[in-house]
């Protein structure tokens, strides 16, 4: 196809959104990205713990996508809201949807509506300044936190609660949940997996990382290990939980949530002791009939992440993902394609694996929609779209908005002694800008 009179709409300027996007510039074609918060980067402003910098730094890789010849950016536009599947599809050849999985999986047990009771994306929103949890989830002015799910989300919330506040104080944090977390201090986080070590989903490297942090102990419970295994012998390092005093984050195996109790708020959590059987080449947990209570002022489900239906795009809600082939949509999951709609990161795969991950993924889905685009299609008004977000009133961020509010965010930072203070209301953006 000639070049640029390929015209690709990308839903979603997280780090799939945006690998996508380049993918498809180096191919020629010519790509608007449509986002519906007001910043760009998705999991790497919203998701990647502020005391992560290092790797918060991609977003330096993702600037320079965005500033590429070739790729506009919309930023504040709701597709499914503010403009529909089927018009972008009328305006473009292919529809990249790449709007990854906001949601939060639930335990479907007793008391998980309680207060104090959350998920790990409210509070990892929360201290990253997501827009939508502009208060905390649940109060952490608590002495025992109980986090269930043994993955890197669950060891981020674990440190963030436990670390200093002295040191996150410098980071891009939020104001609200530094003031919140400074207020009082935590005794212990225990994070709950249902299985054993063997099957723990962090990286080991996460746990060294808050080993090595003052003012707490890392210990372990649960399990008593059998035969030596390289996780195994990595925890063996770490005390039973019973041997520390003073503050600890434990890692506790083989016990899964049955119920959260409380009167007014959740005070306790009841689990059930698991032993592990192995079935179809996988270690299931089973119930063993004895039960374990544990004071827990707060509770945080840190069991995955989960996608969202997207109006006119196919939804799967058992595996919360658009079904697909390779990236290419399908009505449902054995069902007929969807023509020149296309999927990638984890709305595509499941919410799994580390932001370069998505790198891989969006270009393979690229793949596919260089080798299906096939003749030239009608040749498009380029700026159709965009003609009815202006019928619609909408307030589009541009990339020259971006990048104020971006200076704008570092500058307030550091009056305050911090990286960046982000905005995280979408009428303080826009006075701000209407402002500067
Ligand atoms: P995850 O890696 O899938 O871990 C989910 C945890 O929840 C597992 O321990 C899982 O145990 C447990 N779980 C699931 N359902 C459960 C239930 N009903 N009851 C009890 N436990 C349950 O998910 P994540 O921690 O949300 O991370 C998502 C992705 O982001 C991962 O790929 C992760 O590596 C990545 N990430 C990376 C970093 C980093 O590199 N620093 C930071 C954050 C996130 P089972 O195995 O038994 O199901």
């Amino acid at each position: 196809m000639n070049q640029r009179n390929w015209r690709v709409a990308v839903v979603g300027a997280g780090p799939a959104g945006l690998y996508g996007a380049d993918a498809l510039l180096k191919r020629g074609a010519a790509v608007d990205v449509f986002e519906s918060s007001l910043a760009p980067f998705g999991l790497v402003r919203y998701g990647v713990a502020p005391d992560h910098q290092k790797i918060k730094k991609t977003q330096i890789v993702f600037e320079r996508i965005l500033a590429k010849e070739g790729l506009r950016y919309f930023g504040n536009v709701r597709v499914g809201v503010d403009l529909s599947i089927a018009e972008l599809l009328e305006h473009y050849d292919q529809v990249l949807i790449t709007v990854g999985s906001p949601g939060a999986r639930s335990l479907g047990v007793p008391g998980e509506e309680l207060p104090g009771s959350t998920s790990a994306t409210a509070f990892v929103n929360w201290y990253n300044s997501h827009p939508d949890f502009p208060n905390p989830p649940a109060s952490v002015d608590v002495d025992h936190v109980a986090v269930v799910g043994m993955g890197n989300v669950a060891i981020d919330v674990a440190r963030i609660l436990m670390r200093r506040t002295s040191e996150l104080s410098s980071t891009d944090i939020s104001q609200s949940a530094l003031t919140q977390l400074s207020a009082a201090e935590r005794k212990s986080v225990t994070l709950f997996a249902r299985r054993g070590p063997n099957q723990a989903a962090f990286d080991e490297k996460e746990v060294r990382e808050l080993a090595a942090l003052d003012g707490f102990t890392v210990c372990v419970d649960g399990y008593i290990s059998k035969r030596s295994t390289p996780m195994s012998d990595f925890l063996a390092q770490f005390p039973r939980a019973d041997h520390v005093q003073g503050r600890k984050v434990v890692l506790h195996f083989c016990a899964s949530p049955q119920e959260l109790r409380g009167e007014t708020r959740v005070s306790l959590l009841r689990l059930e002791k698991n032993t592990l059987v192995e079935s179809a080449a996988r270690m299931r947990a089973v119930g063993t009939g004895q039960f374990l209570e544990v004071p827990a002022g707060l509770v945080i489900r840190a069991i995955g992440y989960h996608g969202e239906a997207l109006p006119g795009v196919p939804f799967a809600s058992d595996t919360g993902t658009v079904p697909n082939q390779d990236g290419g949509v399908l009505e449902s999951h054995h069902g007929v394609r969807v023509p020149d709609l296309y999927v990638a990161g984890w709305i595509k795969r499941g919410p799994t694996g580390l932001i370069g991950t998505n790198k891989s993924c969006a270009t393979a889905t690229v793949d596919l929609m260089e080798k299906e685009l096939g003749q030239v299609g009608p040749i498009r008004d380029p700026n159709g779209a965009l003609e009815l977000l202006k019928k619609r009133a909408i307030r589009v961020i541009s990339c020259a908005d971006w990048r104020r509010l971006n200076q704008m965010e570092v500058e307030r930072g550091e009056a305050e002694g911090k990286i960046r203070e982000k905005f995280s209301n979408l009428q303080e953006a826009l006075k701000a800008l209407e402002e500067s």
